[in-house]
């Protein structure tokens, strides 16, 4: 029998009705297994972990860390993880992970529920016990298994706050689909060489949300500031204005002062390409960078990840436009391709 790891850290899926019908607490992990879902001993040998009790809104960058050491510490020990996590910022902390285990050799599958384990009607119990499953496939990959599907982590994103099936890959194909049979799709990473982990991330980034009408007046201060990288989410393929309300000066003088800007989309699905439209050339020419078919999770957990590891502008940028753990798509001239 396997040895799967069961990490907790809070979320819906083991939180308590506080009083009838709404508001929801959280709840202790190992007595609510026991009494909801005793039967997910008999998948695998598991044992079960308590590593934080938290909303994920909580959940940063120390929380990623910590997460991150515990896996480590037990890598030599279990054959696969699942971590039991909020789905409203789960794309981010199982993103970090992704980033943070280097060489991953075995599967870190992360899930959660809509709606707790405690009532009938719920999520969790299948969600968990197909995550518990999937930790034991030879899947050595940071994922999200949730209702039907497993996903390449850094490369999904929350789209439903209502549905059982919350999650979507929008550019790249699920890992795995849960039907009748567990079917895995072969597109998973293979990673080969020293596994290790890697901690430091910089959090002097800031997001700036397109909209039409944004005064690129309000934006000024913001070069006076520490910030390292701004990342702008702009319209379809990563257009900004460059009329009337053009943010070009604006982006000339951040580089100007040192400072990255990425471009991503407001799109969910497809890439960015700043050469299509003129608005998207003035703001290349001007010194912004394209996150290509990036999620915005993504982008802004990877460029944390790499101005935590990396001092100069340059490097920094090269390696945001190199895929790290299978997030962004290589490109070949003008097509993006579907791969690692
Ligand atoms: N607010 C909860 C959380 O993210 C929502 C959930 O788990 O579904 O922790």
């Amino acid at each position: 029998m396997k040895r799967i790891h069961l990490i907790y850290t809070g979320g819906t899926f083991g939180m308590v009705p506080m009083r009838p019908g709404r508001t929801l607490a959280p709840g202790d992990l190992s007595q609510i297994i026991s009494k909801y879902l005793p039967e997910i001993h008999g998948i695998a040998d598991i044992t079960t972990e308590v590593l934080f009790n938290l909303d994920s809104c909580d959940i940063h960058l120390p929380h990623w860390t910590k997460l991150a050491d515990c896996i480590a510490a037990g890598m030599d020990e279990y054959d696969g993880f699942v971590v039991v996590h909020g789905t409203d910022a789960m794309v981010y902390t199982a993103t970090a992970l992704s980033f943070m285990l280097n060489n991953l050799p075995k599967p870190v599958i992360f899930t959660g529920s809509q709606r707790p384990i405690s009532l009938l009607r719920s999520d969790a119990r299948n969600n968990l016990i197909n995550a518990v499953e999937l930790a034991c496939y030879p899947v050595p990959e940071v994922g999200i298994l949730f209702s039907n599907f497993l996903f390449r982590a850094n490369r999904t994103i929350k789209m439903s706050s209502i549905l059982f099936d919350a999650f979507a890959s929008p550019n790249y194909d699920p890992l795995a689909e849960i039907g009748l049979e567990i079917v895995l799709k072969g597109n998973h990473r293979r990673n080969e060489g020293f596994f290790h982990v890697e901690h430091t991330f910089d959090d002097r980034v800031l997001v700036i949300k397109l909209f039409p009408g944004l005064k690129p007046d309000y934006l000024e201060f913001l070069l006076d500031t520490d910030i390292r990288a701004f990342i702008i989410e702009g319209f379809g393929l990563g257009n900004v204005p460059s009329g009337e309300k053009s943010l070009v000066p604006f982006v000339r003088r951040a580089a100007e002062h040192g400072k990255i800007i990425v471009i991503t989309s407001q799109v969910p699905h497809g890439y960015v390409d700043l050469e299509r439209y003129a608005g998207g050339l003035s703001i290349l020419e001007a010194g912004a960078i394209s996150a290509y078919d990036q999620t915005f999770p993504s982008a802004i957990v990877k460029l944390m990840f790499l101005l935590g590891h990396l001092t100069d502008k340059g490097a920094v940028i090269r390696s945001f436009q190199t895929p790290i753990a299978g997030e962004m798509t290589v490109r070949k001239q003008s097509e993006p391709e579907q791969g690692q």
